[in-house]
C-alpha cells in the first residue's frame, strides 16, 4: 500500500507550488510538532497479557487546540496516523473552525476483541497518552471502528468530558455529531450538484457501511436518489434498480455484512469502484482509487467521506477525465465541526437542538464549498488542492515563526 503520510506531502507540495505560500510555512508544515507511540499491556479476558501499540499525533496548533479522531484498526501505523492528523489540520482550516490537527490510533482488528477487553485497551490507551491531551490542549474523537461509548469510556477515564467529542448524548455529546459527517457530506454533495448542473435523476454507489457511509445512503436514499451499491469490508452490493438502505441495515445487523442481501448481486469492492454511476461516495479507507484502477472510473462525481481515498495519481487521472472530486478536507469536514459544536456545548454546559447544531453547520459547509471553489477556479486547480491553498493562507496568518 502506498504511505499515506508520502501521498499527503505531495499534496503539500502541489499547493506550495501553486500558490503564494512562503516556503517557511511549507517547512512547518511537512512535519508534526510532536507524536508518541506506547504500549499498552493489557489483560486478556483468558488471563493472558498482550501489549498493544497506540499513537498519538499532534500536528499543528497554530488555529486553536490539536483536533482528531482515534482508530482502531489491524493497519493503523505511524504513517498512517500522520497523515490523518495533518488532514485534520488541513481540514479544520478548510471550513475556518479555530482547532488544529492531530489523531490517534491503535493498531488492533477491535472485532476480535471482547467488549470488556475493548474497555481496558480504551482506558489503558488513555492512561498513557493522558499527559498530552486536555480540553486546551487536544481533543479526541472517534474514527474507524471507535463508538460513542468508547468514546465515554476514555472520557470517564480521563475525567473530563470536554476532552473527548462523539461522546454518547446523556454522557455529553453533542445532537446532530452521530450524522455529521454524512450530514456534511450530503450539504456538499448538493453543492456540487448544483454548480455541476447534474439533475436529481442519479445513480449513486458507496463504498464504507459505517457512521459515514451508511448514514450518507440514508441521507441521498431520502433525498430521493438511488443508492445502486454499497460496500463493508467484507464485499459489496449492487441492484440496478436500487437498494432499499434500512433493510439493508437490519441484514447488516444480523449477518455481519451486506453481503448476500436478497435481490441483489455480490460484487467485489473493487467492482464497486468502476460501476457505470453518477456519483461514487468513498466512506471506507485510504488509497482505493490509484494509479491502477482511476482510468476505470465512470462516476462523474467523487464524493470522499472517508480520509485520503485517492492517491495523487489518481488525481491527476481523474482531473484529466473531468470527473469533479470534493476532496475529503472539505467534505467530511461536518464530522468535526460538530465535534466543535460539542467541545462549546461542554465548555459552556449548554445542549443545543439537532435543529440548531445542523443549521450552522449548514451555514459553515456552504461557505467553505464556496471559498474552495472560487480558490479552485482563481488558481485553475481541482478542489483538493484549492482546500489546501485556503487552509494553509488562513493557517500561516497564524503561525508563530
Ligand atoms: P466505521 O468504523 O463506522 O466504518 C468503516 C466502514 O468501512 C465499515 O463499514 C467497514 O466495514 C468498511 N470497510 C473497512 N475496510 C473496508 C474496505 N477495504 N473496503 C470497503 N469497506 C471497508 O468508520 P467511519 O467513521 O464510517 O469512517 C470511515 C471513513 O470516514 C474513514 O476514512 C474516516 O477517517 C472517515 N471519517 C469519519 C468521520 C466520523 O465522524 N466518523 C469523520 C471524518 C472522516
Amino acid at each position: 500500500m502506498q504511505n499515506p503520510y508520502d501521498n499527503a506531502m505531495t499534496q503539500l507540495k502541489k499547493a506550495g507550488d501553486i500558490a503564494n505560500i512562503k516556503k517557511d510555512t511549507l517547512l512547518k508544515l511537512s512535519s508534526p510538532d510532536r507524536f508518541i507511540q506506547v504500549s499498552i499491556p493489557i489483560r486478556m479476558d483468558s488471563g493472558e497479557l498482550k501489549i498493544f501499540t497506540g499513537y498519538r499525533v499532534q500536528y499543528d496548533n497554530s488555529r486553536g487546540p490539536y483536533k482528531g479522531g482515534i482508530r482502531f484498526h489491524p493497519d493503523t501505523d505511524l504513517s498512517e496516523v500522520k497523515a490523518l492528523a495533518f488532514w485534520m489540520t488541513i481540514k479544520c482550516s478548510v471550513v475556518g473552525i479555530p482547532l488544529g490537527g492531530g489523531k490517534g490510533g491503535i493498531t488492533v482488528n477491535p472485532k476480535e476483541l471482547s467488549k470488556a477487553e475493548l474497555e481496558r485497551l480504551s482506558r489503558g490507551f488513555i492512561q498513557k497518552i493522558k499527559p498530552i491531551i486536555g480540553p486546551n490542549q487536544d481533543i479526541p474523537a472517534p474514527d474507524v471502528y471507535t463508538t460513542p461509548e468508547i468514546m465515554s469510556w476514555m472520557a470517564d477515564e480521563f475525567g473530563n468530558k470536554a476532552t473527548f467529542t462523539g461522546k454518547p448524548i446523556e454522557k455529553g455529546g453533542s445532537e446532530g455529531r452521530g450524522n455529521a459527517t454524512a450530514q456534511g457530506a450530503f450539504y456538499i454533495l448538493e453543492k456540487a450538484m448544483a454548480k455541476l448542473e447534474i439533475n436529481k435523476d442519479i445513480k449513486i454507489a458507496i463504498q464504507g457501511f459505517g457512521n459515514a457511509g451508511a448514514v450518507f445512503a440514508k441521507l441521498v436514499k431520502e433525498a430521493g436518489y438511488q443508492v445502486v451499491a454499497v460496500s463493508d469490508s467484507k464485499g459489496g452490493i449492487f441492484d440496478n434498480d436500487g437498494l432499499d438502505i434500512a433493510a439493508i441495515e437490519s441484514h447488516k445487523k444480523e449477518t455481519g455484512s451486506v453481503q448476500n442481501f436478497a435481490g441483489a448481486e455480490n460484487i467485489t469492492n473493487e467492482k464497486l469502484l468502476e460501476l457505470p454511476v453518477d456519483v461514487l461516495a468513498l466512506a471506507a479507507l485510504e488509497n482505493q482509487i490509484t494509479k491502477d484502477n482511476a482510468k476505470q472510473v465512470k462516476a462523474k462525481l467523487i464524493i470522499e467521506l472517508a480520509n485520503g481515498p485517492l492517491t495523487p495519481e489518481a488525481d491527476e487521472i481523474l482531473k484529466d477525465k473531468e470527473v469533479v472530486v470534493c476532496p475529503d478536507v472539505l467534505t467530511n469536514a461536518g464530522g468535526v465541526t460538530v465535534s466543535y459544536f460539542e467541545w462549546q456545548q461542554n465548555l459552556a454546559d449548554e445542549h443545543w437542538t439537532e435543529e440548531d447544531v445542523n443549521s450552522k453547520m449548514k451555514e459553515i459547509m456552504e461557505k467553505a464549498f464556496d471559498e474552495v471553489w472560487e480558490t479552485a477556479e482563481k488558481y485553475q486547480v481541482i478542489l483538493r488542492t484549492a482546500g489546501f491553498i485556503k487552509a494553509i493562507e488562513r493557517i500561516e496568518n497564524e503561525l508563530k515563526i
